[in-house]
């Protein structure tokens, strides 16, 4: 294990309660039993996994998007992660920024009942999966998913490929991923969906997630809220992100309560939700380097 790994231990670890401190960058995923294995440890809150990206850092390199490529295979044309050109401003002061994006692992909105992001609340078999601990906290599984330290996953084995949550997401992080392969009876295609899941196989298994751990620039920060010796809840109360969630996310007027947060001291985000519609979603999602 790398020096960057052992220094991010603390941010890290609250889910894996056995945490294997040998585990390297390059081990294999974890099966579905041995994740299931990890539980938190007895009477520790449950973490709440968040990233804070800070802009002024990112230096537009892509290695972040790579690394994710690296890490889940993702097919020809497909990205869990993007870094976006933002330009703005006319001669003689234009800007040019860079805006890392991925899955933003929403909360979803507060108001509701049933407190889970767009993408869940509309999978007609969020619900089909298994009952499952993480700690104290209960949880069903189903074909996408939250689990209670705020990670939006999907589960191939009960995905239809309905492909109703690649629409519902006003990002446009998710889509038709043709390496994963569907197995339900009742499925509509044979294939599913992909996008960002905080690298869960890594981050249950003790490591950080592959794009922070890449990071040149150190712009990535990725840990847990609630423990506030984590740098992301020392830099969450410093810039004040959970307070001014209308300048620390992006597209705050959808409620989805986005858990990527974003360091702005130039107004970025301002720019590109300008940008940001259902119409561009998923062109603004299809390259890294644009
Ligand atoms: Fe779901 Fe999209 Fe939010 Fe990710 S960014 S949790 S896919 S709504």
């Amino acid at each position: 294990m790398d020096k960057k790994d052992s220094v991010s231990r603390r941010d890290l670890i609250k889910t894996g309660g056995v945490v294997a401190a040998t585990v390297a960058a390059t081990s294999l995923l974890p099966n579905e039993a041995e994740a299931k294995k990890k539980k938190k440890k007895k009477g520790g809150k449950t973490p709440r996994w968040a990233m804070v990206v800070d802009l002024r850092k990112c230096i537009g390199c892509r290695g972040c998007c790579i690394a994710d490529k690296a890490e889940y295979g993702a097919a020809l044309g497909r990205y869990n992660t993007v870094v976006k050109n933002v330009e703005y401003g006319k001669y003689p002061t234009p800007e040019k920024h860079f805006l890392p994006r991925l899955c933003n692992h929403c909360a979803g909105d507060p108001s509701k009942e049933w407190q889970v992001p767009p993408c869940v609340e509309i999978c007609p078999e969020a619900k089909s999966g298994e009952r499952m601990k993480l700690g104290k906290a209960k949880y069903r599984t189903g074909a996408t998913y939250k689990r209670p330290d705020g990670m939006i996953l999907i589960d191939p084995q009960y995905c239809i490929g309905c492909y109703k949550c690649v629409d519902a997401c006003p990002y446009g992080v998710r889509s038709v991923d043709p390496n994963v392969k569907l197995t339900k009876d009742n499925r509509e295609k044979d294939v599913g969906v992909g996008k960002c899941t905080f690298c869960r196989h890594r981050v249950d298994g003790g490591i950080t997630t592959s794009c922070t751990n890449t990071c040149q620039g150190k712009a990535r920060n990725f840990g847990d809220l609630n423990d506030p010796k984590s740098k992301v809840a020392k830099l969450a109360k410093e810039f004040k992100l959970l307070e001014n969630k209308d300048k620390s996310t992006l597209l705050p007027n959808e409620k989805t309560e986005p858990h990527v947060f974003y360091i702005d001291p130039d107004g970025v985000l301002v720019e590109y939700n300008k940008k940001l519609s259902k119409e561009t979603k998923f062109a603004e999602f299809k390259s890294a380097f644009e």
